[in-house]
């Protein structure tokens, strides 16, 4: 049966990186009674550490990506204040270790031609969608050559390394430009997750790292949300009602465009098709231990990339030497299709399947891995994919209407932020905005409260006689006024609940 369980100012639900840093923007403004409403058992979200092969790997966010630039990546400041450590990842060699199906690695020539190939043709397809984007009636313009697609095991391996992993040389990203393009890997026991639990700590109570704080609430799985012009109501699987001021959903796209959660009323037309409008992204890094090294060491040597007739078939290949010297754990990266046959299919066909591709790649006597970790982002319903993507071509007004709020309702996490949507950074600057904005809310109705608060004691004081009455003397002696307590807790004489 549905209970009532409290009444705060703002609910934020979800507790990855935008929700926490959404939280504390509220409490270091003054906004202490939040609820954080998280449906899994710990905080992170799609930060994520797993104990693997006896060290830390990170099953969602690996990277730092935007560092050494014009400006600082703030989540870059907090990996310094947290001493986290990192290694720093040099993705240029990769193009010169693509091993084809018999084991030879292409001849760096090629490679390089291929390569040059693959971002010549991205750069057309990226030209050819600018001017389909401007042809608005009239006039067309001039298309040029329409690229070749992607044919041959190495052409395809490239593609599929420019597009699904890394687009930097095709089109400016923001992370880029702003931050840098260096990329560091989190290779630390405590998990990136550590820089949550550390913003976490500043405003939740907390003892020997875990956080004590009843305003926290795991476990708890947000089904409904009731929005009216007073107010939210918020249910959550296990029959809990909570009521808030103010919501702010921090939840992926995946999970707004699944069912999951179900809003009263329902969100406007605008809302639910611009939600529908952004691609999720499924990236998934499948973990690998061997009883020993069996391939090629040395920085240079990180990244490696195995060329296939399927696109994206165990294409891209990283050793965990450089992060953890000794680990014998390889990772390979799959996407979208992929990622989903092999979240579909139990662990022990994909360590088949990864076992073959490596013993094309390095022949028949290499060891078989003695355990694998396939994490499964897709089938998570609290995930429903790992990250936002939106066209490339897309307009902002998709972006501005997913980041809209509806009523009381406020939305934030990656997906929302114009510049750096997919990243950490993206989804922790998100938090802030929003924060920032529901401040500003809670303030302005704070103030309107006072304001007709003063407006309704005026008469009281005259009342009473006494110039030095406080709000709880005021109260009683608005009730001694003999007006109907039921009137007045009902709020139809127009007096705030506030006050109540
Ligand atoms: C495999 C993978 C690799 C990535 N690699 C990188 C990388 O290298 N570098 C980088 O910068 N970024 C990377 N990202 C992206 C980065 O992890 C995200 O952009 C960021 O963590 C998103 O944070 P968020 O707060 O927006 O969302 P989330 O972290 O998803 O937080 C939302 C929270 O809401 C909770 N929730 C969902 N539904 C409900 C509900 N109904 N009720 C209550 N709570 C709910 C979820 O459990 C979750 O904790 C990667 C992501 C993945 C999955």
């Amino acid at each position: 049966m549905d209970s009532p369980c409290s009444r705060s100012s703002v609910i934020i639900i979800g507790a990855g990186v935008s929700g926490i840093s959404a939280a504390k923007t509220l409490a270091e403004n003054g906004i202490e009674d939040i609820v954080i409403l998280e449906a899994s058992d710990r905080i992170g979200g799609r930060v994520r550490n797993e104990k693997f092969g006896g060290v830390s790997v990170e099953l969602g966010a690996g990277w730092i990506a935007g560092v050494g630039g014009k400006e600082s990546n703030p989540v870059w400041e907090l990996a310094a204040k947290s001493g986290l450590r990192t290694c720093f990842s040099d993705y240029s060699n990769a193009r010169y270790n693509i091993y084809d199906r018999s084991g030879k690695i292409f001849p760096s020539g090629v490679a390089a031609d291929s390569y040059k190939k693959a971002v010549d043709s991205a750069i057309a397809k990226l030209k050819n969608l600018e001017v389909d984007n401007s042809k608005v009636g009239e006039v067309m313009k001039a298309a040029t050559e329409p690229p070749s697609s992607p044919k041959t095991p190495i052409e395809l391996a490239i593609d599929f390394i420019l597009h699904d992993f890394e687009m930097a040389e095709v089109e400016p990203i923001s992370t880029y430009v702003d931050f840098g393009e260096r990329e560091f890997l989190v290779a630390d026991e405590r998990g990136y997750v550590c820089l949550l639990y550390k913003m976490a700590e500043e405003f939740l109570c907390s003892s020997g790292g875990k956080i004590l704080d009843s305003r926290l609430q795991l476990n708890k799985v947000v089904r409904e949300l009731q929005h009216s012009r007073n107010g939210v109501t918020v249910k959550t699987e296990d029959g809990c009602v909570y009521e808030a001021n103010y919501v702010i959903l921090s939840v992926s796209v995946g999970v707004l465009q699944s069912d999951l959660i179900s809003f009263e009323p329902p969100l406007p037309r605008w809302k639910t098709e611009a939600i529908e409008k952004c691609d999720v992204m499924v990236y998934t890094k499948i973990f690998l231990k061997f009883p020993h090294k069996f391939w090629p060491s040395g920085p240079e040597k990180e990244f490696f990339i195995y060329a296939h007739e399927r696109r994206g078939y165990y294409t891209f290949w990283q050793h965990m030497d450089n992060a953890y010297p000794g680990s014998n754990i390889l990772v390979v990266t799959l996407t979208n299709g992929e990622s989903q046959r092999v979240e579909a299919q139990s662990d022990e066909e994909t360590m088949k399947e990864a076992m073959e591709v490596l013993r094309d790649m390095f022949g028949p006597n290499i060891p078989t891995a003695t355990d694998i970790l396939v994490p499964r982002w897709w089938n998570n319903r609290f995930q429903r994919g790992s990250y936002s993507n939106y066209p490339i071509i897309s307009n902002n007004q998709v972006v501005s209407s997913i980041r809209a709020p509806v009523g009381r309702i406020f939305f934030t996490g990656e997906h929302t932020s114009e510049k750096f949507n997919g990243y950490v950074h993206g989804g922790y600057l998100a938090g802030i905005d929003t924060g920032k904005v529901v401040v500003e809310k809670v303030m302005k109705e704070k103030e309107r409260n006072s304001e007709s608060q003063n407006f309704l004691l005026e008469p009281l004081l005259a009342l009473t006689g006494s110039l030095t009455l406080t709000h709880t003397e005021a109260v009683s002696g608005l009730q001694k006024c003999d007006i109907p307590t039921q009137l007045y807790l009902s709020g139809k004489l127009g007096i705030p609940e506030a006050i109540l």
